[in-house]
């Protein structure tokens, strides 16, 4: 069977965007746990560093100047400004891992999205999630209790901003139950993967199987 031999294939790029709050970081950590080839675009961003965050893990945080200086030099493969603050995708490590073969997600805003559809809309999967309430996506804000009021406030109204782009998305997730939507996102990377088994690679298995076939026929 096809799908159960390596076949060479690029990298994926897997987009999951959300308001903040509707659980995509607790997904995509699950994900990049538990799928191997799978490892994480790490954005610069000019934003503060939270206690639990880790530079150069979570992001790298650089300062405004740098930023400039990057997405000047056409180091950024992606940028957009969020909730005031500058963020964007470093190019070189991306285009390594898609020549790799090597699948690579990013949680990446619409904005960027948009920008990555433009560059290489064949090479990206999207998929946005979404709260299953308001009342639930306020209640997540405040339970992660890292960010003070005035920030969760502009998240809430960003978040209005934000979830009309869903429309934009390859697939849609409505977060109701943390196990099944983590399901559903592991199934959209299986199918893609599958169907992303480049044509080339498939030719030269189909061309060999033919041949060992004609050779047990007389
Ligand atoms: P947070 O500050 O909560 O970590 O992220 C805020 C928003 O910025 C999230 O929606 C996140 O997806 C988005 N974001 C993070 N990194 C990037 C990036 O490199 N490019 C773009 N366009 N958005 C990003």
């Amino acid at each position: 069977m096809i799908e159960t031999i390596d076949i060479a294939r690029r990298g994926i790029m897997l987009i999951v965007s959300s308001p903040s709050g509707a659980g995509k970081t607790t997904l995509t950590r699950n994900l990049l746990d538990q799928e191997e080839n799978v490892s994480l675009s790490i954005s610069v961003t000019t934003r503060e560093r939270r206690a639990s965050e880790i530079d150069k893990v979570h992001y790298h945080f650089i300062s405004r100047r740098q930023f400039e200086i990057m997405r000047d030099g056409g180091e950024l493969l992606e940028w957009a400004e969020v909730h005031g603050n500058y963020y964007g995708t470093p190019r070189e490590p991306v285009e390594r891992a898609l020549e790799e073969g090597r699948d690579i997600l990013f949680d990446i805003d619409w904005q960027g999205t948009q920008q990555l559809y433009e560059k290489m809309r064949s090479d990206v999967v999207s998929v946005f999630v979404l709260p299953p309430t308001a009342e639930e996506l306020k209640a997540r804000l405040e339970r992660r209790a890292e960010d003070s009021p005035e920030i969760i406030a502009r998240r809430l109204k960003n978040a209005a901003e934000e979830i009309p782009h869903w429309e934009e998305y390859d697939y849609v997730l409505v977060n109701r139950d943390l196990d099944k939507s983590f399901a559903r996102l592991r199934g959209i990377l299986t199918a893609e993967r599958l169907k992303r088994v480049q044509k080339p690679d498939i030719q030269d298995f189909v061309d060999k199987l033919l041949i060992d076939l004609k050779k047990m026929t007389p």
